[in-house]
């Protein structure tokens, strides 16, 4: 169920746009073959990885740094760019090679000041944050009624009359659950709510945040507007914000909302991908891609997303490299430049390798906050089962469900999927994370120093396993598909042949 929601829950891109009964079918469980016998050896030090993993305070020393040293760390920021240092120096302190970055072109918003009032029927200040790509409002703002619409399909059955020159509010309110899925069925009202309204003609558009806090804080992420439509200014409110502006509502009188946003986009500047290496023995046997990604939003220092992330992978890595042997393959750990705001960072490191993107044995991310891995999901094909079914079973007495083939990774990894990199998926438990993704409460305190472990441990023994067994998990279902059909051809050719010798 979580497959393409997931996509729209870290990112906005195009999916987002998807209806949601498209985007939320298919929940079938993959079932989970025998478990394919791997080398003892092998095993053995996953193990032991899996123990090192539950003690080492790497994962939280590089995480409590990041979020320190740093803090905020929005694409073509100061922020940014001392991030992108920061990775550096650690990299290097841990003894990682191959040390790079990676240019990327990064896109340039700047949040500046807001104010929003209900102005009528009962004058009340609201408390409300900019989404990234808003436009600003002109300088003596916009003044406008407010008209309400649950989502963005509820929006769309409306007559352009009801919503031209006004303020849509999108109400509907964000139900958390382990799986994301709460996430993805609203998050389509902030990537795609206020181009939608902008067609409709209004004016501006607020929604109620995309997010479980009940405090007054209000949670902000991307919004799209497609080249043919006209920008307009776009703005979250907390929920106790939104319930109060829906109690205004209810009332029946017109309520009239005063917006002031300073919010502006500059001209594109460069950000990098940082990338490090635990080299393998074997330079022909491909890579391990381990992924997250190193901005944030620009109003926090974001410590569950995605500093957990590039805690997590970055120490399963350092795990590995401390072993008295050298994996097969190589390790490569990707910090990615603003996943945020648009993917760049991904993008980038797709392109620049894009006639050897078949060098990506198989990729594992982290970028859904660092609680919990609860799940295991995959992206491969089905004769490979066998194979993360053994890597299961080492996991799973960390609490760990066999989930299914239809995975997803993290948004950095969308064009790496596209193309049939195979992924190893474990999934974090998202009841919590939702209450502080993109909101200034993302902070070191939210963060479970044993969850991160427990986090650390399931990565460096899934990456450890990936380095070194003899599988070959391309192509990924999408390829299968194909595969799938000419098998059934072929049975029916065998049929008809064995219909031939009766
Ligand atoms: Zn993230």
């Amino acid at each position: 169920m979580l497959k393409l929601s997931r996509a729209c829950a870290l990112t906005f891109s195009l999916v987002c746009l998807l209806p949601a009964g498209l985007a939320l079918a298919d929940d079938e469980e993959t079932e989970r073959p025998d478990p394919k016998e791997l080398d003892d050896d092998l095993l053995t030090v996953a193990q032991s990885l899996i123990e090192r993993g539950q003690e080492t305070g790497i994962a939280w020393d590089l995480l409590e740094g990041l979020v320190t040293e740093v803090g905020p760390r929005f694409a073509g920021t100061a922020g940014d760019r001392a991030a992108v240092s920061w990775a550096l120096t650690e990299l290097r302190e841990l003894g990682f090679e191959s040390i790079e970055t990676e240019e990327v072109e990064v896109p340039r918003w700047v949040r500046g000041d807001i104010k929003v009032e209900i102005t009528e029927p009962y004058p009340q200040d609201m408390v409300a944050l900019a989404l990234g790509g808003s436009p600003g409002t002109p300088d003596d703002g916009i003044q406008a009624p407010v008209v309400a619409a649950e989502n963005v399909e509820a929006l769309q059955d409306m007559d352009r009359s009801e919503v031209e020159g006004r303020i849509v509010f999108l109400s509907e309110r964000m139900e958390a659950t382990r799986d994301a899925s709460g996430y993805a069925e609203v998050v389509p009202n902030r990537s795609a709510g206020p181009a939608v309204a902008s067609e409709m003609g209004a004016v501006a558009t607020v929604i109620r945040s995309v997010g479980s806090s009940d405090e007054r804080v209000a949670h902000t992420g991307g919004t799209r507007f497609p080249d043919d439509v006209d920008p307009i200014p776009a703005a979250a409110l907390p929920n106790p914000d939104a319930d109060m502006l829906e109690r205004q509502l209810d009332t029946g009188r017109t309520v009239k909302l005063d917006m002031h946003l300073t919010a502006r986009e500059l001209s594109p500047t460069t950000s990098a991908n940082v990338i490090a290496e635990v080299p393998g023995r074997d330079p022909d046997a491909g890579v391990v891609l381990l992924g997250a990604h190193l901005d944030s939003w620009d109003i926090t220092p974001g410590a569950h997303d995605d500093a957990a992330g590039v805690a997590i992978v970055t120490t399963a890595a350092r795990l590995i490299s401390e072993l008295d042997r050298q994996p097969r393959r190589t390790l490569r750990v990707v910090l990615y430049a603003n996943e945020e705001f648009g993917l760049s960072g991904a993008q980038t490191y797709a392109e620049n390798r894009s006639d050897n993107l078949e060098e990506h044995f198989i990729a594992l991310g982290a970028d859904l906050g660092g609680d919990r891995v609860w799940r295991f999901d995959t992206v491969m094909n089905e004769d490979a089962l066998a194979t993360a079914s053994a890597m299961f079973e080492l996991i799973e007495p960390l609490g760990v469900e066999w989930g299914d083939n239809d995975g997803y990774g993290i948004p950095d990894f969308i064009p790496l999927r596209e193309q049939g990199v195979p992924i190893l998926d474990p999934v974090q438990d998202a009841t919590r994370y939702f209450d502080i993704h993109h909101t200034i409460n993302d902070t070191l305190d939210k963060v479970d120093p044993e969850s991160l472990q427990q986090n650390v441990a399931i990565y460096a023994a899934l990456a450890w396993l990936a380095a070194n067994v003899e599988e070959d998990f391309r192509p990924t279902p999408v390829v299968a598909d194909d595969a799938d059909e000419e098998d059934e051809a072929e049975e029916e050719e065998e049929e008809e042949e064995e219909n031939d010798e009766e």
